[in-house]
C-alpha cells in the first residue's frame, strides 16, 4: 500500500468505526470502562509508575474521570493539553482547575506548569481503533504520535470491544502501544 492508500484507509475506519459507537450507549461505556481500568490496576508496570499521563474523556471515549479522581492522591496524574499542533502535560489539580480552552471541548488543567513528558512512566492512550499487535489509529491529526516520541513510558491503550480490529493501518512514523485494553474476548 503506499502511502495515499494507507491514510485513505485510516479514514474508512474512522468513519466504520463512528457508525460501531452509535450502537453502545452511555450505560455500556461505563460498564466498560470499569472494567477496563480494573485490568489496568492490576498491571505491575501501573502499580510501580509515580507519573502517570491519562486523559479527560470525551463522552465518546473510555471513561477516566473516576479513575483520575481515585489515584489523585496516590500517584502523580497529568493530563495532556493541545497547543497548536502539540501535546504539552500539565499535572491534574483538581476537577475544580479543569477548563476547555481548545477547539476540541477537551477539559484541560489550568496550571502554568508544564511537565516534562521524560517524567512520565506510564501513558494511558485513547484512539479509535487499535489491533492486539498494539498498531493504533488516532482522530487523524497525530498528536500522540508526535508527543510519543518524546517518552519512554510503559504505553497503554484503552478501547471498547468495537473499536479492536484485526488490523490497524499503519504508516511510518505511527508509535505502537505496549498494550491495548478492552473488554473484547
Ligand atoms: P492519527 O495518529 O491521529 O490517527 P495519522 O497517523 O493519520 O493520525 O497522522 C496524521 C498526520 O500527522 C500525518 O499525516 C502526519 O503528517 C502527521 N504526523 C504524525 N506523526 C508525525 C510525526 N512524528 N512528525 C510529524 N508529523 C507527524
Ligand atoms: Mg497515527
Amino acid at each position: 500500500m503506499t502511502q495515499n492508500d494507507i491514510s485513505i484507509r485510516k479514514k474508512e475506519l474512522r468513519k466504520q468505526i463512528k457508525e460501531k459507537k452509535k450502537n453502545f450507549s452511555p450505560e455500556d461505556a461505563a460498564v466498560h470502562s470499569e472494567k477496563i481500568f480494573s485490568q489496568l490496576e492490576s498491571l505491575t508496570q501501573f502499580q510501580r509508575a509515580e507519573v502517570v499521563l491519562a486523559y479527560w474523556s470525551l463522552p465518546d471515549e473510555v471513561s477516566t474521570h473516576n479513575f483520575i479522581q481515585k489515584w489523585a492522591s496516590k500517584k502523580r496524574i497529568v493530563l495532556p493539553i493541545v497547543i497548536g499542533d502539540t501535546l504539552e502535560l500539565r499535572a491534574f489539580n483538581g476537577l475544580k482547575n479543569l477548563v476547555t480552552s481548545n477547539s476540541f471541548g477537551i477539559q484541560e488543567p489550568k496550571t502554568e506548569e508544564l511537565i516534562n513528558p521524560h517524567v512520565v512512566d506510564f501513558a494511558i492512550i485513547p484512539g479509535v481503533a487499535f489491533d492486539k499487535k498494539g498498531n493504533r489509529l488516532g482522530r487523524g491529526k497525530g498528536f500522540y504520535d508526535r508527543f510519543l516520541k518524546q517518552t519512554t513510558a510503559y504505553k497503554v491503550a484503552v478501547g471498547f470491544d468495537f473499536q479492536i480490529i484485526d488490523n490497524v493501518p499503519v504508516s511510518s512514523f505511527d508509535v505502537p502501544m505496549d498494550i491495548v485494553l478492552s473488554t473484547k474476548k
